[in-house]
């Protein structure tokens, strides 16, 4: 049987592709792309081969000439790729395979051949080695309100080195596998002029961006393999030492799956949420870990955010040698991370799995352009990582919880930014790859979740709550863009602050988010002066001092703050005086210092500004108080070493 005649037959007798339905009412999602696929996974070969129908709508006002797909396991094919290039990688190196993706057909639904009228693009850098984007141009343009349905027949050989996607052995996780739409963006609101696709290459450090899809996956592979994936599994037939596996799925982003023997299944419930976990015999002992952390991040999402509108996920936490496929993201599965051996003061498996289910949300619901603007998903999603870790926690021990050491999950990704030399804005408003070198996993995690946590401390946790459960409900399964979260930020702000912050936070943003400048205040000075009677030649006639009240005892204590760094920032400033007074001082942070004074008889003591430790921006703690005796600090100066290896450690660890 021929290529060509496979497909059609398979199509005409399978009730397998379903999907191709448009979206009803009851549908989360618009579903402009839907895919149905029948493959299979050679353990020989090490291939996922098979056929694709695959269907886009344009539902935009243009005529659009052309399609452009994804095609993501090129990125492995040499070490001329793009995402090799970038990365330094390469597929030959130590007796690793490499991975490819070739289209052995590819029709439209009507029999046309596309297959010559297919080119490989490369429209971030030229790079002719790259064969990560496809074009195609259509026989005839796509009419606005136009279905341009395909069939695919395409071969995905996995590679060894597994990153995020490959296989080790019989261990398999199989990810950016199949060829896949980019996203046609119509021209923005108030903007003139066209839409275009936006459709990137691989990239070694960008992810991903797409349109909610509904999947029907169908997988024949070994019986013996257990398998997770981003769907719910619809029937299952054994046929000798094959088994046959029908997935479905509905307005996600992404489909995953992955395939290993040694797997054991646990499963767990959270309200209408089925869970099932896949892990090693060996991590038994984590278990219990994994579902403690993902139900504790679905009730701080969902009181805090809004509902997760699945009744399923599976949390995969891959072998030591699949560690390649860990701490990634595909909204109903996501890998973990843990070992066999794993000290219970160490949340790192309740980190992981945290973070990675937070992407449910802030990928797979509010589907931002990872590519453009990871910090609205990694820099959100690390956010409330934090905020989740510290809550359950301990508020000082979300990550490390010992009796000698404690460390709140805030505090590292406070340190990663503050220890860094890269002062850059945290999004390049151009495109992720272009950060500087080593410098994006900082500035879209660690800097823009403290830039987040810095808000909070401005605005307070329930405008910030109110904040995400409008951007939820104004820009779930939709393709939200940094400037329409900001504009979010700013009419939340409003409606609950009125004009105490102006009226829009784009002057917070302008200089922490788009900003290069640091934050650093700092207690410059400390000064009580004795009160001095009036002498010498008083000319001023009218009201005098009580000569009775104005004795030795009295001082003009003088506090002074300097703003050392370029960002301004309300912050609070603690005055505490001899006698055990304290005053709470509000600076707005504009001028470049301010003197804080008072006359009566109490002296300062000592001064702290922002107490509260609202600003997570402030580079420089150490600064922010001064007292009239002097502190011990190099006990302190430990803990900040200590705290600095911490967060290198993990930095190395997640993605
Ligand atoms: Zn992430």
């Amino acid at each position: 049987m021929k290529i060509k005649s496979a497909i059609f037959f398979s199509l005409l007798i399978s009730p397998f592709f379903l999907y191709a339905r448009p979206a009803d009412q009851k549908s989360l999602s618009e579903r402009i792309t839907g895919y149905g696929m029948d493959v299979k996974l050679d353990t020989e070969e090490k291939t996922v081969s098979g056929t694709m129908e695959a269907f886009w709508v344009n539902n935009t006002s243009d005529t659009v000439p052309d399609i452009r797909m994804h095609l993501y396991m090129n990125a492995f094919r040499s070490n001329r790729t793009t995402f090799n290039k970038e990365s330094g990688g390469s597929p030959g190196s130590r007796d690793k395979d490499p991975g490819w993706i070739e289209i052995k057909s590819f029709l439209m639904k009507n029999g046309t051949d596309l297959l010559p009228l297919m080119e490989f693009i490369s429209p971030d850098d030229g790079n002719r080695e790259d064969k990560t984007v496809c074009r195609v141009m259509l026989p005839k343009p796509a009419l606005p309100g136009d279905t341009v349905a395909v069939v695919i027949d395409f071969e995905t050989k996995l590679p060894s080195n597994i990153r995020r996607t490959g296989f080790t052995g019989d261990f398999y996780f199989v990810a950016q596998w199949f060829p896949k739409f980019g996203v046609y963006e119509p021209v923005r609101k108030g903007e003139t002029g066209r839409g275009a696709w936006n459709c990137h290459q691989f990239h070694a450090h960008s992810e991903f961006y797409s349109n909610h899809s509904v999947y029907d996956v169908k997988i024949t592979l070994p019986a013996d393999h257990v398998t997770g994936s981003c769907g719910k599994l619809v029937s299952e037939k054994a046929d000798g030492e094959l088994k046959t596996q029908v997935f479905r799925a509905e307005d996600i982003v992404d489909f995953a799956w992955t395939a290993w023997p040694g797997y054991t299944v646990h499963t767990d419930k959270w309200n209408h949420v089925d869970i099932t976990l896949l892990l090693p015999e060996s991590r038994l002992e984590q278990v219990d870990r994994h579902f403690m952390a993902v139900k504790n991040a679905l009730d701080y999402l969902t009181n805090n955010v809004g509902p997760y509108p699945w009744n399923y996920m599976t949390i995969v936490d891959p072998p030591l040698m699949g560690s390649g496929a860990s701490g990634m993201e595909y909204t109903t599965l996501f890998t973990s991370q843990s070992s066999d051996v794993m000290p219970e003061f160490i949340n790192l498996p309740e980190m992981v799995t945290i973070h990675e289910f937070g992407h449910a949300y802030f990928m797979g619901i509010l589907a931002s352009n990872e590519f453009e603007e990871p910090w609205l998903d990694e820099g959100v999603n690390t956010y409330w990582e934090a905020r989740i870790l510290d809550h359950f926690y301990g508020p000082n021990s979300g990550m490390i919880d010992h009796r000698f050491l404690k460390v709140s999950d805030k505090s590292v990704l406070r340190l990663s930014y503050v220890l860094s030399p890269v002062r850059q804005i945290a999004t390049s408003r151009e495109y992720s790859w272009n950060f500087p070198r080593g410098s994006y996993s900082m500035l879209s995690y660690q800097k823009a979740a403290t830039v987040l946590h810095t808000l909070t401390g401005i605005v307070g946790e329930e405008t910030m709550n109110n904040v995400f459960r409008e951007y939820y409900r104004k820009w779930a399964f939709r393709h939200p863009s940094g400037k329409d979260f900001i504009n979010v930020v700013s009419e939340v702000v409003r409606k609950e602050h009125g004009d105490k912050f102006g009226p829009d936070l784009n002057w917070f943003f302008d200089q922490t988010l788009y900003g290069t400048g640091i934050c650093d205040y700092r207690v410059s000075q400390i000064e009580n002066r004795k009160y001095r009677k009036p002498e010498g030649r008083i000319d001023y006639t009218g009201e005098t001092e009580d000569e009775d009240t104005v004795t030795d005892s009295l001082y003009t204590a003088v506090a002074m703050v300097d703003r050392v760094g370029e960002v301004m920032l309300p912050v609070e400033v603690l005055i505490h005086f001899t006698n055990g007074d304290e005053v709470l001082e509000v600076w707005d942070g504009r001028e470049r210092y301010r003197h804080f004074t008072y006359t009566g008889h109490r002296q300062i003591k000592w001064v702290k500004i922002d107490p509260g430790y609202k600003i997570a921006m402030d580079v420089n703690l150490k600064n922010n108080s001064l007292s009239e005796s002097p502190s011990h600090t190099p006990l302190r100066r430990m803990a900040n070493k200590l705290l600095a290896f911490v967060q290198f450690y993990f930095s190395l660890m997640l993605l």
